[in-house]
């Protein structure tokens, strides 16, 4: 059942603590500004009625915080709460309280909380900033960062072979020899394979791993129906044998965290793990909601799901909303327009194109998008109503008269040859049906007060910047996507609190 301190410290430690802990102290400021009851309410449903007296949940939340808001590991915090005052005295306990040992915190952190309930606890930090009136409005910014997974990536080849012993670290517990007899046999076709070949590549491999897999798949077929973590390392390796067999490009890079996922944040730039995916508000800087995914999910298929978020949890939008190039989809820039949000997102430079065509933009579009007019001037009314296969939405397409066009001075600019290079392809220009939100975009580019907002995305960056200094952000401490999103809400918890803390007291100039 729910045990709660008594929450007295008794007359003999507090005048201890009055004279050890200044006034000013980081949790002295926290402690002043944030009650933690919330964590009574929220945590009820974890704890039954009878049994055992647990340790205090809110105290069990402060410790999982102060890992955070002082970059410690679960086992430092523990030593630090037995040493240091202020650590004592901000959870509730006396000098000669017992403190909770590591293997109760992480409990605390994986079977009472888990991540839903880590996502309540931000929300409910969010909400104190937003009743203390820190979160404005005006304009909100989206963003991503990198997390790395908590894990060494082994070669394609070195990953199936890890696959396979992990299976067979399963088969062991309930047919040790089908377990030895696979795995010898297995890797005797490995080392068959590299004395008749100089280079033995990763398909051969999952061809190897694939035919032990379909035998072990018969053998085995009633324990896969009810054994759990052996059908986890059965479907690990039939989906590594896949990536590599059909060349995925969702592709798993590590048996011990095989969420993880590897993408180029920039050409020559290779990362793995996640991403942590926020939307702050500007002027407050606070983080008002957070997506976490692998690595690999685009960060412009984050943004509705963001906007969503802070309005579903806290029932606000922002008038304005800036974010990088890569934001600039037509349905972002849409399904922003149809909230009646500007959107501050720029467009990519085409000037680096290679092969020099008219694009879309040199094209005039009539705001009602029913005409278009070409750079020599002709306007055209004509088009079919066709469908945008990647999006599956409806588009306009606009087409151009061919006896207008061969007589054109601009035609090598505009029409491309066909394959015999004899004549000219019709000029068509495709529209989609909500064009009109890039036109809108378009607009709002040219003007001084997107170059404002656009200048003022180095904000959202000072967030990331922080949390990987100070909370520990860039590399995750859990395994998988569950312990990566526990991971990254505590590093946006602890950043949300110490900008709440700095914004009530400015005078708190050492803080980040
Ligand atoms: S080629 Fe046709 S569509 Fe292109 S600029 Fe000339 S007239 Fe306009």
């Amino acid at each position: 059942m729910m045990g709660k301190n008594s929450g007295q410290i008794d007359v003999f430690n507090s005048m201890i603590y009055e004279k050890l802990i200044p006034k000013d102290h980081l949790l002295v400021k926290i402690d002043t500004i944030i009650d933690f009851s919330f964590a009574y309410d929220m945590l009820k449903d974890c704890y039954k009625d009878l049994g055992r007296k647990s340790k205090d949940p809110a105290m069990m939340l402060k410790i999982c915080l102060l890992e955070y808001l002082y970059n410690l590991s679960y086992i430092e915090v523990v030593s630090r709460i037995k040493t240091d005052v202020a650590f004592r005295w901000f959870l509730g306990l006396n000098i000669d309280d017992n403190t909770p040992d590591d293997t109760t915190i992480s409990h605390f952190r994986i079977k009472r909380l888990g991540e839903k309930r880590f996502h309540n606890f931000f929300n409910e930090i969010v909400r104190k900033c937003i009743e203390r009136d820190l979160v404005k409005t005006k304009r909100f910014i989206i963003d991503s960062t990198d997390v790395a997974a908590n894990v060494n990536y082994p070669s394609s080849k070195k990953l199936l072979c890890n696959a396979f012993r992990k299976l067979t670290k399963e088969i062991r517990k309930f047919n040790a020899d089908l377990a030895e007899n696979q795995l010898e046999a297995f890797e005797t076709a490995i080392e068959e394979e590299h004395a008749k070949n100089e280079k033995v590549n990763v398909n051969r491999y999952s061809e190897i791993a694939n035919k032990h897999l379909e035998y072990l798949y018969l053998k085995t077929y009633d324990e896969l129906q009810t054994n759990e973590k052996y059908r986890e390392s059965f479907g690990l390796l039939h989906d590594l044998i896949d990536q590599y067999t059909n060349n995925k490009k969702d592709k798993i890079v590590s048996t011990v965290d095989p969420d993880a996922r590897v993408a180029h944040k920039s050409p020559g730039n290779v990362k793995r793990g996640y991403k942590n995916h926020i939307i702050v508000d500007e002027e407050s800087e606070i983080i008002l909601s957070s997506v976490q995914t692998p690595f690999n999910v685009g960060d412009e298929k984050k943004l509705v799901e963001l906007v969503d978020q802070v309005e579903e949890n806290f029932e606000i939008k922002p008038e304005e909303l800036s974010a990088d190039k890569v934001y600039g989809t037509i349905d972002n820039r849409s399904n922003l327009k149809d909230r009646n949000i500007v959107a501050n997102i720029q467009f990519y430079n085409e000037n680096s194109r290679e092969i020099k065509i008219f694009g879309i933009k040199e094209f005039n579009i009539s705001k009602d998008l029913e005409r278009v007019t070409c750079p020599n001037g002709i306007t055209t009314e004509k088009y079919t109503i066709l469908k945008d296969k990647k999006r599956n939405q409806p588009m306009k397409s606009f087409k151009f008269d061919k006896k207008i066009c061969l007589a054109c001075t601009l035609i090598d600019q505009c029409l491309r040859k066909t394959k015999n290079g004899k004549s000219y392809i019709v000029r068509k220009v495709d529209i989609s049906t909500r064009y009109d939100a890039i036109l809108d975009g378009l607009d709002r580019a040219k003007t001084e007060e997107f170059r404002q907002a656009y200048n003022k995305r180095y904000k959202v960056e000072r967030r990331f910047a922080t949390m990987v200094r100070k909370h520990g952000l860039r590399r995750c401490r859990y395994l998988k996507l569950v312990g990566a999103k526990i991971h990254i809400t505590l590093a946006n918890i602890a950043c949300n609190i110490i900008r709440m803390v700095n914004l009530l007291d400015p005078s708190h100039l050492a803080m980040p």
